[in-house]
């Protein structure tokens, strides 16, 4: 069974990634230890590619990397890539989500569009010039109040106009079918079938 390395020491993400792709050994880079690198980039896609660099060097193994956040309008697309320390560095979920309502506090609802997005890339070896980037974007709008237990991150106040609901609100499986990293781990899992 071919073995890919996770730049990632995540175990929910570990879980979702082992299980898309039941068909290799999914390692992450904490068995190996491999070193954080820092995410210099300044897009999701310039992030994941660092990321996977940076576990494929370490290991010499095929290696996969995430990066993910969410855009919103009214914030002219902030926090993006800093979704995760929006609030200053080692922020708690609770934090940022407080920040993001504060800072849309006089922002009528249906100026409140947002969406995540995730891109998944995966590269072959450290030096590989045709690394396979797959990509998910998930839309909705930003609720003035948290709503729902499940989830993490922004999903208390991420409303889902097709289901009527916080993505908090979402059973798991219902949540992977539409989210923006599901979405990108099904594209995943189509490449990797032809490459
Ligand atoms: P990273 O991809 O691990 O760097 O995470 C980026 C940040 O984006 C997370 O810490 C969350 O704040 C936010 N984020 C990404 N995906 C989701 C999601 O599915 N739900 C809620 N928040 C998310």
């Amino acid at each position: 069974m071919k073995t890919i390395v996770l730049a990632s020491g995540n175990q929910g993400k570990l879980r979702e990634f082992a299980q898309i792709l039941a068909a290799f050994q999914v390692v992450p880079q904490s068995q190996f230890n491999v070193p954080d690198v820092e995410e210099t980039g300044l897009s999701f896609v310039e992030n994941a590619l660092i990321k996977a660099r940076n576990a494929a060097q370490h290991t010499g193994l095929p290696a996969i990397s995430d990066d993910s956040g969410i855009e919103i309008d009214a914030l002219k697309g902030a926090p993006g890539i800093y979704s995760a320390r929006f609030a200053g560095v080692g922020a708690s979920d609770e934090d940022n989500n407080r920040l993001l309502l504060d800072k849309l506090k006089a922002v009528p609802d249906d100026q409140r569009t947002a969406r995540y997005h995730c891109v998944i890339v995966y590269m072959h070896h450290a030096n590989d010039p045709m690394p396979l980037i797959c990509q998910g974007t998930w839309e909705g709008r930003i609720l003035q109040v948290p709503r729902g237990e499940n989830g993490f991150g922004y999903d208390p106040l991420f409303y889902v106009p097709t289901h009527d609901c916080a993505s908090a609100e979402l059973p798991p499986a219902v949540k992977n079918q539409l989210s923006h990293r599901g979405q990108a781990l099904r594209a995943l899992q189509a490449a990797l079938r032809v490459s």
